[in-house]
C-alpha cells in the first residue's frame, strides 16, 4: 500500500479528533503531504470506518493515485496550503469555540500568550462555500506566513511539519478560542496583549517545553515561529526553563 505509514496516521488522526470533540459526523478533514503525494480523508465517511486503504493518495494537482472513494470536499484546501506554503500537514476542523468566535471577529482577539504557538496572530478568513476555490484562496490569505486561522462562520485550519504537530495546533487554537469567546461574551473591555508581548512569548516558546511536566507538548512549541526556529543552547535552555517556571 503507498504512503501506509502516513494514511495509518490520518486515520489515527481522525479519530482522536472525534473523541477531542474537534469534529462530530464526517465533518473536518486532514491531511499529509510526502513527497509529491498527499494523503487526505475521503468525503463523507464515518471516521469509525475509516481505515488506511480508504485514505485517498492523490498528486499535488488533486489527481487520484491510490483512491478507493472520493476526497473531501475540501481536497482544493488542503491542495493550496501544499502549494503556497512548506507545511507537510493540514489539519481541519469544525470544532465549536473555533467555528463560534469566526462568526464575531476578524483576528482571534490577542487574550492569551498561547498565541505564540500559532504563529502570533490567527486571522479569520472571510466566509466563502465550502469546497469552493474562493474558499482555498481566502484561507491563503488568512495563513500568511503563520500555521493558523479561522475560516468565517466554518471552522479552522492548521498546518505543522507533521501530522502531530497540526494536530496539537489545532487543540491549542481551540483553547484560545474558547477563552477568547467568553472573554467576548463578558461585556468588559478587554486587556489584550500587545504585538510585544506576543513577540516575546514566541522568543520564550523556542526550545520550550522539553520538561515532561510544563504542560506543553513539545512539537508544537519547539518548532513554532518562522525564523525563530533554531535550537537552543543547552545551558541558556535550562535558564529559560527555571526563568520562566512553570507558567505556560
Ligand atoms: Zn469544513
Amino acid at each position: 500500500m503507498l504512503l501506509a505509514d502516513a494514511r495509518r496516521e490520518v486515520v489515527e488522526t481522525c479519530r482522536r479528533a472525534v473523541e477531542d470533540r474537534l469534529v462530530i459526523g464526517t465533518a473536518g478533514n486532514v491531511s499529509v503531504r510526502v513527497g509529491d503525494l498527499v494523503a487526505v480523508t475521503p468525503s463523507g465517511l464515518d471516521y469509525g470506518d475509516l481505515t488506511p486503504e480508504l485514505v485517498g493518495v492523490h498528486e499535488l494537482d488533486g489527481t487520484a493515485v491510490e483512491a478507493p472513494l472520493k476526497p473531501t470536499s475540501e481536497l482544493p484546501m488542503h491542495l493550496a496550503v501544499y502549494a503556497e506554503t512548506d507545511a507537510r500537514a493540514v489539519v481541519h476542523t469544525h470544532s465549536i469555540a473555533a467555528a463560534a468566535l469566526s462568526v464575531v471577529v476578524d483576528e482571534v482577539p490577542a487574550v492569551h500568550y498561547y498565541l505564540a504557538l500559532l504563529g502570533g496572530r490567527v486571522l479569520v478568513a472571510p466566509y466563502r462555500a465550502f469546497g469552493s476555490p474562493e474558499l482555498a484562496v481566502a484561507l491563503i490569505d488568512a495563513l500568511g506566513d503563520r500555521p493558523a486561522c479561522l475560516l468565517g462562520n466554518h471552522g479552522a485550519v492548521t498546518t505543522g511539519d507533521d501530522l502531530t504537530q497540526a494536530y496539537q495546533r489545532a487543540g491549542y487554537l481551540e483553547w484560545v478560542c474558547e477563552v477568547a469567546l467568553k472573554v467576548v461574551g463578558a461585556g468588559r473591555t478587554p486587556k489584550l496583549l500587545t504585538e510585544q508581548q506576543i513577540a516575546e512569548a514566541t522568543r520564550n516558546f523556542i526550545g520550550y517545553g522539553q520538561s515532561a511536566d510544563d504542560g506543553l507538548q513539545v512539537d508544537v512549541v519547539d518548532r513554532v515561529g518562522s525564523g525563530l526556529t533554531a535550537p537552543l543552547d543547552p545551558q541558556e535552555h535550562a535558564g529559560r526553563q527555571a526563568e520562566h517556571g512553570r507558567d505556560a
